[in-house]
């Protein structure tokens, strides 16, 4: 996806690019072909809706800078109601033809190994990069700051908390700032709530592993109903412990056990739930995390899961244009760079490949408006993401800078979402005017 998107974009600047596949020669478990663009799983692109939803919106921005992906997609879309199906054998025939027949452009089937120390590179080897590749990644990187799973517990919008419930405290009121000490969201739970937090977590629906994903846990990345297995009181002790926080709405009460949670941005629109990685099925979080109290009306930005996923820790490693700080040489797009999803990965190499060819070519860019999906994708995993507890994110309006200085704001949520994507887009058409 994002490797694709890159190499036509670059080549449509009038850059000469070589598009390296390791497929069909190295194969991958969840890839069938040596096409280009080939979809691994689902063929959803997800909502087309560019007013309401923030993937849709990212659907009009690479539209509007004439994508690949978009355009081979609108070309073999499906019926599927508001969202964007594809018919993905001929989409990803279509998007290897198209590639192959550039003049500028050609394909070259082998397994990259190492990198380079000339020439300008994007790397876009998304979650299932090689073996070999991922070992000379972390030679450069060191090796945790790649991840080969991501652990991700549920991700929830600020505003959807009841903080007539919650609270906001660090355990213990550590911490040498203001800020610090109330760093976490504390949601409590009295026993009775305890106990039926518990067994919904042991009945609830759970997620195979994918062929080819182990099994196997590692130490701390347990995911919370296998600690619930262990014990009912093993949760209590852990992410869950009641320990070192009193309740400003009782302060005479002491809690059952605590769920906490920490931002997940700069913006502090989002919050993670902390310790909270699961593989129960979508359906069945939302209903046991909406138990929590607190978290009755929660809107979540992303569910949990735990998959075999390569991903860099961009945040620290990334500069603002995807340059590998260490070697600017090399870019990271897709998936590997800690966004998730077919269209986020194809966003990212569109930005790769325009901002590679543009570095070539010697034009000099301003930024990439932050108030675009692009852009609030793209400082997202450059920065304004928490490093230590960087994982893989879709697009959402949570990544966005609020509206009138507003959290939440006064608005509705139409009216706020509308207003989200129409100051996107003129962010995004305003940037594309510099390649013209
Ligand atoms: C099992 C599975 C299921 C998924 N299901 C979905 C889903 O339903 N919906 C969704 O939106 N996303 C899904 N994803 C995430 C999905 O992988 C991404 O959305 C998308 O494919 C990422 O795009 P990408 O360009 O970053 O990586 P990819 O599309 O995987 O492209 C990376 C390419 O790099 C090649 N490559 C890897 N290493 C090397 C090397 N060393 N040298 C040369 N080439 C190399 C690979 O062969 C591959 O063609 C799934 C991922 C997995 C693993």
């Amino acid at each position: 996806m994002a490797g694709s998107e890159a190499a036509w974009q670059a080549a449509h600047m009038g850059v000469n690019v070589v598009l390296h596949e390791m497929r069909p020669k190295v194969e991958t478990f969840a890839h069938q072909t040596g096409n280009l663009g080939e979809m691994v799983c689902s063929n959803s692109f997800r909502s087309d809706d560019d007013e309401q939803n923030a993937v849709g919106l990212l659907h009009w921005e690479m539209r509007a800078a004439e994508g690949l992906i978009m355009a081979t997609a609108d070309q073999h879309r499906l019926p599927a109601g508001g969202a964007l199906a594809v018919d993905r054998e001929p989409f990803a025939e279509t998007v290897t033809a198209r590639l192959k027949a550039l003049p500028n452009l050609q394909v070259s089937y082998e397994e990259i190994t190492e990198l380079p120390d000339q020439g300008q590179w994007i790397f876009a080897t998304g979650p299932l990069t090689s073996a070999t590749l991922g070992a000379a990644i972390q030679r450069e990187t060191g090796t945790e700051r790649l991840a080969f799973f991501d652990a991700i517990a549920p991700i929830i919008y600020a505003d959807s908390i009841d903080m007539s419930k919650a609270w906001m405290q660090s355990r213990y009121d550590k911490g040498d700032t203001e800020e610090e000490r109330t760093a976490y969201l504390n949601c409590p739970m009295d026993k009775d709530q305890y106990d039926a937090f518990i067994d919904a977590l042991l009945a609830a629906e759970k997620a195979e592993f994918h062929e080819g994903e182990t099994a196997g846990y590692f130490d701390g990345c347990l995911p919370i109903e296998v600690m619930a297995e262990r014990g009912r009181e093993t949760l209590r002790h852990g992410p869950m412990k009641p320990v070192g926080l009193t309740n400003p709405h009782q302060p005479d009460v002491k809690a059952h056990a605590v769920v906490q949670l920490r931002r997940d941005n700069a913006l502090g629109t989002l919050f993670n739930i902390v310790g909270f990685q699961t593989k129960m099925k979508y359906g069945a979080q939302t209903d046991v995390f909406r138990m929590i109290p607190g978290l009755e009306n929660a809107s979540f930005a992303r569910l949990g899961g735990i998959h075999r996923n390569t991903f860099l820790n961009s945040p620290t490693l990334l500069d603002q244009e995807m340059r590998l700080k260490s070697r600017p040489n090399i870019r990271f797009a897709g998936q590997v760079t800690g966004v998730e999803g077919y269209v986020e990965s194809a966003a990212m190499g569109l930005l790769a490949g325009r901002l590679a060819a543009a570095e070539m070519l010697g034009m000099a860019l301003p930024p990439v408006p932050q108030d675009s999906a692009m852009g609030a994708l793209i400082h997202h995993i450059t920065g304004g993401a928490d490093a230590k507890t960087f994982q893989p994110m879709n697009v959402n309006f949570g990544l966005f800078r609020p509206l009138d200085g507003v959290k939440g704001g006064r608005r509705g949520r139409k009216d706020r979402y509308k207003a989200y994507t129409d100051r996107a887009k003129l962010a995004w058409q305003d940037w594309l005017g510099n390649f013209s």
